[in-house]
């Protein structure tokens, strides 16, 4: 498709890897993508960046989960990563709790504060455009482009008053290695607490008695995406008599850097869809 023009909103884990793949998928199209926020400034920053599902186990209060060995199976999980396994007693020695049952297995991990900027550098080499703004609606950036692609984290609460969308707050403390963090629902609070850093120190130093020594570089806290369950859909609107096609891609909670791969295909296919019009909408 020639002068295609689509635009995608959010410079996050979700929104850059939307954009690279809409490039793949859209060789002519002029893709750019708007954000208020970049790299360091992002929740995706911050994430651990470990390819972990999660499971419906998230919930389930702790006793359930120390006496009942299936729901410590991640059954997302266990057939894709190299080791997946029952923990051994000695391991679970390891983990502060009087655990009785666990699972020990082994993952890769996408840093973002490499990931991003590589990302963008692909994306901009590749002919895509980035532009600085903070976005009011979605529709107004709708009547500039062909398409728009919603990637907008927790910035989608407001855009599109969606009361589904909450925050986990996380805090994390920045040694070489990232330790913690916490998840705290519904959550607004963005400053560091003094309490939810010395109880991460505390129980990874128990796990690991030579982060001890360990110098705190920094702190952070930002707010998890979370939406039950995420928003990958198509939605048209109406604005000064034209239609607006947007497509949602947020909503990703403690799981983005995981799921933004898969999650970016299925966005791009309803690119694809809302274009031809196959749009039930
Ligand atoms: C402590 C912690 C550890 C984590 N560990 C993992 C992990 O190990 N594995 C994993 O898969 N996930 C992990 N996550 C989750 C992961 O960080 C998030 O799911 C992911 O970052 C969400 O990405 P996003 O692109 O949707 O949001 P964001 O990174 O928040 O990006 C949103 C973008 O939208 C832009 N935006 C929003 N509103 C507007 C507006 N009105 N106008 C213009 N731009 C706007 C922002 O500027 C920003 O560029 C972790 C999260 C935390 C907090």
């Amino acid at each position: 498709m020639s002068n295609l023009k689509v635009a995608v909103v959010g410079a996050g884990v979700i929104g850059i890897t939307t954009a690279v793949e809409l490039q793949k998928q859209f060789r002519n199209a002029n893709i750019t993508i708007i954000a208020d926020k970049f790299n360091t400034s992002t929740t995706s920053y911050v994430a651990a960046g470990l390819f972990r599902p999660g499971t419906s186990f998230s919930g389930v209060n702790e006793d359930i989960t120390r006496v009942h060995p299936h729901i410590v199976r991640n059954h997302y999980i266990e057939k894709i990563v190299p080791i997946y396994r029952a923990a051994t007693e000695e391991e679970l020695k390891l983990c502060p709790g009087n655990w009785k049952y666990g699972s020990f297995f082994t993952t890769f991990l996408t840093q973002c504060s490499l990931y991003l900027p590589w990302a963008a550098e692909k994306f901009v080499s590749a002919g895509g455009n980035i532009v600085e703004q903070q976005i009011k609606s979605l529709s107004s950036v709708g009547l500039e482009y062909d398409v728009t692609v919603n990637c907008t984290g927790l910035g989608a609460k407001y855009l599109c008053n969606d009361h589904k969308l909450v925050p986990i707050r996380g805090q994390v403390v920045k040694h070489d290695i990232t330790l913690g963090g916490c998840r705290q629902y519904d959550s607004y609070d963005l400053n560091i607490n003094k309490y939810d850093g010395l109880s991460i120190r505390e129980r990874c130093e128990a796990l690991v008695p030579s982060l001890q020594n360990a110098k705190t570089v920094a702190q952070r806290v930002v707010l998890r995406p979370h939406r039950d369950t995420v928003r990958v859909e198509k939605e048209v609107q109406k604005a000064n008599g034209k239609r607006i096609k947007i497509v949602h891609n947020y909503g990703h909670g403690g799981y983005g850097v995981t799921t933004a791969p898969g999650t970016a295909l299925h966005a791009c296919q309803l690119v694809k869809e809302i274009l031809m019009g196959n749009s039930k909408l």
